[in-house]
């Protein structure tokens, strides 16, 4: 296998786990009017921000955010990563989304901003209208033979529909599907002109008639009127990223699957926007601004807010979301401190969102739904002991422990986790503050 599967390999693994953790996440929770409901898709607590989160998909949706971001900011472990993936599912399947951590930027496989680029450029969808004309009627007369070189095809087929008898003549794929269909004269046929499909719906009412004089049995309709020649459009979405890989690679399309590292030319892109604007200019296709959401944000550097800042003017940006769970800190590349990490001209366009602290009820709820979606069955004095831990310790390691336990339970095969399986694996893995202590212990001893 090649350095370049592995890579693209590596990638995909992490991203299975951080969907993981979220799992139970379907949503923001919220109702119509958008006040979020106590528990509800998967959502538990963290009312104003779940709220704010509410207002800005609502923006997002109608269009009215370009050129904004927005900043989670709070305390490790509160939940920015699970509102921001609940705004991702409230906006739908077809909204774009992507989540990177501000340190996947840093790679010998290609420069800062390229990464950004992609990143970019994955969150931006194009949705592709293309228009077929699907035409029902009965077959009046289908003619096949073949070429006077004998070697082609032809026929001629007239179809009467409700607004006119339309002759076409036969290109060698419809042929093939006329024969298939075992299409005669008498049958009500739908064709699909862009992928040339021929779908027999039955047989006309009169020709039936002359069937039952034979005796033959087969299934007819009656022209549905009107419903006769139709139009349908039809549309499907793909990103900006996918549309440039499959133009820059030798192996096009399967780059998408084989991990497509290394940079885009410029060249390329500047094609790509061209011929995308061509088409928005058609009406063949429309832009979808999505969401890119770049978590633990204090780890990018001033070169990359400089990038976010001009990327955020582009007539074509996402939605920005941004996490972090850093007051005042050093800006990355720069010996200032800035509020979060972040220098204040990106400050200044962000709408900034707060979650807090988490009370010992909502950790009992988060965990409950964590054991539900896990399928783990747990005593209750053994959850309140988790929610304990939790509110002793950290939300994050407390839901840790939920795998743990039920493992611990299954050796011992009990069907639910009780204190002991608890007590067991929270001896067994130490949390940050008792991990700390025991170093502290242990340089005392040799350090001096
Ligand atoms: P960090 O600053 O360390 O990145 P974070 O604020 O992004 O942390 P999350 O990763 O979102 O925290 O939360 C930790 C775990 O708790 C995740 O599994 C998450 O899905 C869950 N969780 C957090 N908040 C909620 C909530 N309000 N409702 C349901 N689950 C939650």
């Amino acid at each position: 296998m090649s350095n370049l599967q592995k890579i693209g390999e590596v990638k995909d693994i992490t991203r299975i786990e951080r969907i993981g953790a979220h799992s139970h996440i379907r949503g923001l929770g919220i109702d119509d009017s958008l006040e979020p409901r106590e528990v509800s898709q998967g959502m538990v607590g963290q009312i104003n921000a779940r709220k704010a989160a509410g207002l800005i998909v609502q923006m997002i949706k109608e269009g009215k955010i370009a050129g904004r971001a927005v900043l989670i900011g709070g305390e490790p472990g509160t939940g920015k990563t699970a509102i921001a993936m609940g705004m991702a599912q409230s906006l739908g399947s077809e909204t774009p989304f992507t989540a990177i951590a501000a340190s996947e930027i840093f790679s010998l496989e290609m420069s800062k901003t390229e990464a950004l680029t992609q990143a970019f450029r994955r969150s931006i969808g194009v949705r592709i209208k293309e228009e077929t004309e699907i035409i029902e009627g009965e077959v009046v007369d289908i003619v096949i033979e073949r070429s006077t070189t004998g070697a082609q095809k032809v026929g001629k087929l007239t179809l009467k529909t409700t607004s006119m008898d339309a002759l076409y003549d036969l290109g060698a794929k419809m042929i093939d599907e006329l024969v298939k269909e075992k299409i005669s004269a008498g049958d009500i046929i739908r064709i699909d002109k862009a992928s040339g499909k021929v779908t027999r719906l039955g047989r006309s009412i009169s020709r039936l008639r002359d069937h039952e004089v034979s005796g033959a049995k087969v299934n007819f309709i009656e022209c549905p009127e009107g419903e006769i020649q139709k139009r349908k459009k039809q549309t499907h979405t793909v990103s900006l990223h996918e549309i440039d890989v499959i133009n820059s690679r030798a192996q096009g399309f399967f780059a998408l699957f084989a991990g497509d590292i290394g940079e885009i030319k410029a060249e390329v892109r500047e094609q790509i926007n061209q011929k995308v604007a061509d088409w928005k200019e058609e009406g063949k296709a429309e832009i979808v601004p999505g969401v890119l959401f770049i978590d633990e944000v204090h780890m990018l550097d001033i070169e990359c807010f400089s990038f976010l800042n001009r990327a955020l003017e582009d007539d074509m940006a996402p939605i920005l979301i941004m996490a972090t769970n850093r007051g005042i800190t050093t800006i990355r590349g720069t010996s200032y401190k800035a509020p979060h990490g972040i220098p204040v001209d990106l400050l200044d366009r962000l709408l900034i969102i707060n979650t807090s602290p988490y009370t010992e009820k909502d950790i009992h709820k988060i965990l409950k739904i964590r054991c539900e979606e896990e399928d783990v069955d747990i005593a209750d004095d053994a959850l309140t002991l988790l929610t304990k831990i939790g509110l002793e310790t950290s939300l994050r390691y407390s839901i840790h422990l939920i795998t743990s336990a039920s493992l611990v339970a299954a050796k011992r095969k009990a069907t639910e986790v009780s204190v002991s399986d608890i007590k067991r694996v929270y001896d067994l893995f130490v949390d940050v503050k008792r991990s700390v202590k025991y170093l502290q212990e242990y340089q005392d001893e040799f350090l001096y």
